[in-house]
């Protein structure tokens, strides 16, 4: 009986406002999935940069579950605008270290007053977490790409920056011409729902997020793997660009990505077991000049 005095017109506006914030809900739990595991500190401060970032990790340990460690203490310093370049096997702890340092969970010795992750001498732990990752851009191993446009994924980290940034970003992560030819272009949904992109175009769609955010530290984990060999090789090239004079931690799966590196560390079972310059590790004969000569073999 009621439902025959409402208007249609105001039952629409009330499904899309409805639809629209169950979207914004989901948007919402994709992202605490991953944030339920830390909360701010009472009355935390934002971090404060006040000059280009130094990012030190002290005898950090880790583990996902209390029986695992995964991570048994490790320390090194990322200086102001180098970049760290950490090589190792697969599940040796290396994307581990990335998500600590975007602080996706808290080290686990922390209790202990130890196991800190610091940005110029700041408790990343001690500060908001949303003032840690304005600071950071990562291009994650596995990237899930939000429930939006494509143009909403790139902006997604500084909005403001508009179109005409989001077209240059993605012009530099080799992706423009793609979305350019798509039928709805700029403005197709992707994600879980919408368009499903290759492993390789998500990562370029995150590749140009990061350049657009252009942030102060970045971190790339095997952020080209799913490229083919020359599409890397030309996005490898922006990278290095991008990340010159930045704060950068970058694991790599292609060793000739990392001959420039400040410090490469090689990690193994959560260890650091071999750390330097390249010509000096291969100069070593140990663990990495033996990855070196494998990948050289290969062409890799
Ligand atoms: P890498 O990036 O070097 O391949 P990861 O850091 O991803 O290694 O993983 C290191 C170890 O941690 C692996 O043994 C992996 O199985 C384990 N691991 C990774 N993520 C989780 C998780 N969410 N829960 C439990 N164990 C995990
Ligand atoms: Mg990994």
């Amino acid at each position: 009986m009621i439902q025959l005095y409402i208007p249609l017109g105001f039952l629409g506006v009330l499904y899309r406002e409805i639809k629209q914030s169950l979207t914004d809900l989901e948007k919402m739990f994709s992202l605490l999935e991953k944030e339920r595991e830390v909360a701010d500190a009472p009355g935390a401060k934002p971090l404060v940069l006040d000059g280009p970032p130094t990012v030190r990790f002290e005898n950090v340990h880790f583990s996902y579950e209390p029986a695992r460690e995964i991570l048994h203490g490790l320390s090194f310093d990322i200086p102001a605008g180098k970049t760290v370049a950490v090589v190792g096997p697969s599940g040796s702890g290396k994307s581990t270290l990335a998500r600590l340092l975007y602080r996706f969970y808290d080290t686990s010795n922390r209790a202990n007053g130890e196991g800190r992750i610091t940005i110029n001498g700041q408790d990343i732990a001690e500060v908001t977490q949303s003032s840690v990752r304005e600071a950071i851009g990562i291009v994650p191993q596995d990237t899930v790409l939000f429930n939006d446009t494509i143009e909403y994924n790139i902006l997604y980290g500084r909005p403001e920056a508009g179109h005409e940034a989001a077209v240059a970003a993605a012009e530099a992560a080799h992706i423009r011409g793609f979305i350019e030819r798509l039928p709805q272009g700029w403005r197709t949904m992707v994600g879980e729902r919408g368009l499903k992109l290759s492993g390789g175009e998500k990562q370029r769609v995150a590749i140009a997020r990061t350049l657009l955010k252009n942030p102060p530290i970045m971190i790339f984990d095997e952020a080209t793997s799913a490229l083919d060999s020359a599409n890397e090789r030309a996005i490898q090239a922006e990278l290095r660009q991008a990340a010159r004079h930045k704060t950068a931690l970058v694991i790599a799966h292609r060793l000739s990505t990392v001959v420039d590196a400040h410090e490469i560390l090689v990690l193994e079972n959560g260890r650091i077991v071999e750390r330097g310059r390249h010509a000096d590790l291969v100069a070593r004969g140990g663990a990495y000049a033996r990855m070196w000569a494998l990948q050289q073999a290969g062409n890799d």
